[in-house]
């Protein structure tokens, strides 16, 4: 057994009460694997919550298996915390108390090893593959609800199936799941037919931003406050908006900018075929994968954000 799974197996057996934590603004792959371990967790009798502090959840994922047993804070009785599919440590937004220890679990190139153990596998498309892996190699037992957050988590991150590095392992993984219960169909539609109105209202609102630089190899798109308020959606809304950028034939680059309600600004870069927007996202303090990846800034002006980014990305086409 490699020797962080090892590590890792014997802190969380030996602990009493664990806290699984993910990212803000969590997303399915964050959510499916904390909620997926968390159900394997109390299968092993342990006293475990899953905590994501962003507020509101984004409620368009409610049907997750254990979604509404989801906590916004830590307990003060907690004696280890694990993260999930985190890239950084202050994208977890909590504060670790005096001496916790933290188990990193996750599948971010840019991840910056912030735990007292790190499982951090680059070639994994989701992060509850990196879970199921702990929970299989430790042998603990697998209930249905805990492989359809998984699986949940995997479809998500890999667009169905279809992003760069799905290879046979991805679907070997999938049957796996299958195996144990989950019917993809269900899932499918709980995922992709499942919209909330406000989020289709914003959609035409940030698709009347779209712009093209580069020879149209880029295109941007910008979601303001203003269309927040206009169409009722919330950032839980905005997700999949910078996939329709990047869809265009001719571009390489998508990115999304989002003005956040604190005045700062979330970028969201997708690339198509060779441009690293993981290293370019570094280069302004955020992080990710090769093809998916994000910052947020302060105190810039949008006209500003936008050239730095595209000097960037002009290096990189
Ligand atoms: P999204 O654009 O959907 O928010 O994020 C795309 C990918 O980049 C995700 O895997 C996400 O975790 C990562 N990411 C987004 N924003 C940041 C950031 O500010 N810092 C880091 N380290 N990763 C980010
Ligand atoms: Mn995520
Ligand atoms: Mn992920």
């Amino acid at each position: 057994m490699p020797m962080n799974y090892n590590n890792a197996k014997e802190l969380i057996e030996k602990s009493s009460y664990i806290t699984i934590v993910g990212h803000i603004n969590p997303d399915p792959d964050t959510l499916g694997s904390g909620l997926g371990l968390w159900w394997v967790l109390k299968k092993l009798q342990k006293r475990v919550d899953a905590v994501y502090v962003s507020r509101p959840l984004p409620q368009f994922l409610s049907w997750m298996p254990g979604f509404d047993k989801i906590k916004s804070a830590i307990s003060d009785k907690t004696d280890l915390i694990i993260s999930v599919d985190c890239g950084s440590f202050d994208r977890l937004g909590i504060d670790i108390p005096l001496g916790v220890k933290l188990i990193n679990i996750d599948h971010h190139q840019s991840n910056s090893n912030y735990g007292d153990i790190n499982i951090i596998e680059p070639e994994f498309a989701s992060a509850s593959e990196v879970v199921y892996k702990l929970v299989s190699i430790s042998k603990w037992p697998m209930p249905k609800e805990a492989a359809e957050n998984f699986y949940t988590a995997l479809v998500s991150d890999t667009g169905f199936f279809s992003y760069e590095g799905v290879d046979k392992r991805v679907f070997e993984f999938a049957k796996e799941l299958i195996e144990y219960g989950v019917k993809p169909d269900v899932i499918a539609r709980n995922l992709k037919e499942n919209e909330p109105l406000s989020k289709l209202r914003l959609l035409p609102l940030a698709l009347q931003t779209l712009k093209l630089y580069l020879n149209a190899k880029v295109a941007g798109l910008e979601v303001t406050q203003k269309m927040f308020e206009q169409s009722g959606a919330t950032v839980n809304d905005t997700d999949d908006l910078v996939n329709y950028a990047r869809s265009l034939a001719t571009v390489e680059v998508g990115f999304l900018i989002r003005e956040e309600s604190d005045g700062s600004l979330k970028v969201s870069l997708r690339s198509k075929n060779y441009v690293n927007v993981s290293k370019i996202a570094e280069s302004f303090g955020g992080g990710g994968h090769v093809r998916a990846a994000g910052y947020t800034v302060r105190n810039i002006t949008k006209d500003n954000l936008v050239n730095c980014l595209l000097d960037k990305i002009t290096k990189e086409l």
